[in-house]
Formats: structure tokens, sequence, C-alpha cells
């Protein structure tokens, strides 16, 4: 079977991760959350206390900043500057500041010049707003899954329980729609459907009968 690229896109909280890291491993292909590079951006103009706005500070901090990830017994966790800044990046402050940087040209030409250099080998999957649009136009297999925003904010609610936060659901949802309207209106890469890809709405899906489907696209793929 050929190897291919996977490009998963769609608005935040609509279980993009889960789906990527499943497909990835059952196919033996890389993970990429390119979120996480985004969120790692944020964390890192946040603890310099550069205000969004200053583009032309952020854009001075770039060549500051390292972005890896590693393997850990919990999955794949993100690394600035050689830091595991995995439970730094996942709270609603760094989330919210994620979304503003991503709206700044810099700053995505930064990360999608590292994408796309992670993708040169194929076999790999990877999942954010733009990689069946920008990063990977030519991906073999492009998904962009979708749910309804209050079945998102659920699920984005009961997360952050679960990591302990005191989350107040109107407050998840006002955030969840606050981001889709920023993923969705910015100049910069908009979160839009490649014509080219197929939609998976999960919101009435249990996780098999989407993992299962997904699967099915996938050999699909590979066997074209
Ligand atoms: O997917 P996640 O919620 O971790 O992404 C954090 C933020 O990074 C999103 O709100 C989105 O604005 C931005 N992002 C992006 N392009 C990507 C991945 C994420 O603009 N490829």
């Amino acid at each position: 079977m050929r190897r291919i690229i996977v490009a998963i896109d769609g608005y935040s909280s609509c279980g993009k991760s889960t789906i990527a890291k499943e497909l990835a491993a059952y196919a033996g292909y890389t993970y990429v959350d390119t979120g996480a590079m985004y969120r790692a951006v944020a964390l890192y103009v946040l603890r310099a206390g550069v205000e969004v706005s200053d583009e032309e500070a952020i854009k001075q901090m770039l060549p500051e900043i390292e972005i890896g990830f590693v393997r850990t017994a919990d999955g794949q966790h993100v690394c600035l500057n050689g830091e595991d800044v995995e439970k730094h990046i996942r709270t609603l402050e760094v989330g919210n500041m994620a979304s503003q940087v991503s709206t700044l040209g810099v700053v995505r030409r930064f990360l999608v010049e590292q994408q796309q250099a992670m993708g040169r080998e194929k076999g790999i999957v990877m999942d954010g707003r733009d990689i069946g649009t920008v990063v990977f136009p030519k991906a073999e297999l492009k998904l962009f899954l979708t749910a309804s925003a209050e079945v998102r904010a659920q699920r984005r609610y009961l997360e952050l329980q679960e990591k302990g936060e005191k989350p107040v659901f109107e407050d998840v949802l006002r955030d969840v729609n606050e981001r889709d309207y920023r993923d969705t209106h910015r100049q910069e890469s908009p979160l839009r459907q490649a014509a080219d890809a197929i939609v998976v709405d999960n919101s009435e899906m249990t996780r098999e009968e989407q993992m299962a489907h997904v699967k099915q696209l996938f050999a699909d793929a590979c066997s074209d």
C-alpha cells in the first residue's frame, strides 16, 4: 500500500486530535498536532508579556522559538525550547492566545514551513485548520471534521473538568463560538473546507462508528 498524507481540518473541539492520533497509530504514521504548535507559540508570547497587537515584537521573537514533539507514556507532548509544555498549553487562556496569534501572517508562515518539512516523507497524519488548504493542498486524503457548537462545548467542558479546572458551561460555549468566528473570518488562511475534502459530522456518531468510517476512507485513499 502506498504511504500517503492525511490532512484533517475542522472546528475547535470536534475531536480532530482523537481521530488523528488513532488513525496514525493504526497506520503506523507520524501524528502532528499543529494546534499544539500554535499553542506553544502563544505560551511563549504570553510568558514574554508581549501584546498580540505588537506584530513586530512577535516577529522578532520567532527565531528564539524551537518547537518539537516527544513521545511519553501518556502520548505525544509538545516541547518549547526543550521544555515539555504539554500541560501548560491546554488551558483556556493559552487556547485563546493561540487563536489570536494564529491570525498573524508571520506566525503562520513560520509554522507552515516547519509543518511542510515534516510531511516530506509522507506517512503523516496532521490535524489543524489549514492543512488541506494551505499546508498540504495535494494531500491524498483530506477530512473535514465538524460537530455542532453545543456538542463541542460539552466535550470541552468535560475535558477541562477532568483536568481539575472549574469551567462554567456558558463560558466554554462562548469561547467555542468566538474561536469559530476568528478561525473562519481571519484574513490569513481562514478555516474552510478544501473542495476535495470529505466531511465527517460526528455530532451523532460514537467514537467507534467514526473511527470505522475514517479507517475505510483511509484504506480507499491508500489503494487509489
Ligand atoms: O486545535 P487547537 O484548539 O489546539 O488550536 C489552537 C488554535 O490554533 C486554534 O484556535 C486555531 O485558531 C489555531 N490553529 C490554526 N491553524 C492550525 C491549527 C490551529 O490557526 N493549523
